[in-house]
């Protein structure tokens, strides 16, 4: 093959999209309008209909099968008009979702003996419409936890609009659920190699694809291009879109790009990045082999993001 063919082929690669991403969801109707009735959640609280989705330190408790998972779901009980609640949507039959955030010390009174379990553990298990309601949730109860204080005026803030907004106490200001934007690249050379690096809080193994925050002002390609420079010093062209995933940890949108580089050469500089390297296919797949390759988890588009380039799933748990 000549090498502009090769070219012409990564480059078509790089086009498509990625699918079937983990907590992308959309099977759930967020039903934003009824967030502004008047005593939403007293309503669906003492409806015995609405299903409560409860969140405790970071986990939900689910119903596990034969390989796959579904949310625990109850009705309300007393105990949950003294949480914070969020609306989180609606089916198609009318059925409310109402997301409720305990403190450790509940956990007991939960009922049922269902494992409680975090978005990372089971985000890629959970049909979409459950993995949906968990990622809105943990955003949300992340959101709240942060926010208790008006940023205009350093008051107390209540939650509003059925948990989507915070209001001032004082000046009644309105304050939004933020979601900050963050790019993560797969960035190849001509041998159509990838680029991996580990944070310095990963331990010895632990590799990924680079990723950073979109700064004030800056648009995506941009922010693509300048956290690979200044993580290992590798100037980058042919940005593409692949696709995008909400991350709640705590309130992160990964938009997920390819990358072109025809200069490999690393120059690793600041603290940001430990190691880094190029791998070509047969590498990685001798370093996973050899247990010297931790991969990101299952979840995550960056897992996801290094498969597409790989060219199929990567056996690792
Ligand atoms: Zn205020």
């Amino acid at each position: 093959m000549s090498s502009a063919a090769h070219r012409l082929e990564g480059v078509s690669r790089s086009w498509e999209t990625l699918r079937d991403l983990s907590l992308v969801g959309g099977a759930l109707d967020r039903a934003s309008p009824r967030r502004r009735e008047p005593g939403l959640l007293p309503v669906l609280l003492n409806d015995p209909l609405t299903r409560i989705v409860e969140l405790v330190a970071g986990r939900v408790q689910v119903i596990e099968s034969d390989g796959g998972c579904a949310l625990f779901l109850r009705p309300p009980t007393t105990l949950d008009a003294k949480r914070l609640g969020v609306f989180l949507g609606q089916d198609g039959d009318g059925t409310a979702y109402l997301g409720v955030v305990g403190e450790v010390c509940d956990q007991a009174e939960s009922s049922g003996t269902a494992p409680w379990r975090s978005l990372r553990e089971v985000g890629v298990l959970l049909p979409g419409r459950d993995a949906s309601l968990f990622a809105a949730l943990q955003g949300l109860a992340n959101w709240h936890a942060a926010h208790t204080h008006c940023p205009s005026c350093g008051a107390i803030t209540e939650p509003d609009q059925g948990g989507w907004v915070r209001r001032c106490t004082q000046d009644l200001t309105e304050h939004y659920p933020r979601t900050d934007p963050a790019v993560i690249m797969a960035v190849t050379d001509a041998a159509d190699r990838l680029l991996l690096a580990r944070s310095p809080h990963w331990p010895p193994g632990r590799l990924s694809v680079l990723a950073g925050f979109v700064e004030p002002g800056e648009s995506l390609e941009a922010a693509v291009a300048r956290e690979v420079f200044e993580e290992v010093g590798v100037t980058v062209d042919e940005v593409r879109y692949l696709g995008n995933q909400p991350w709640p940890f705590p309130s992160s949108l990964m938009l997920g790009f390819t990358a072109r580089t025809a200069d490999p050469t690393l120059r690793l500089a600041g603290e940001e990045i430990a190691e880094a390297l190029w791998v070509s296919r047969a590498d990685l797949g001798e370093m996973v082999r050899a247990g010297r390759f931790r991969l990101s988890p299952i979840v995550s588009i960056a897992r996801r993001m290094i498969e597409h380039w790989y060219g199929g799933p990567i056996d690792q748990r």
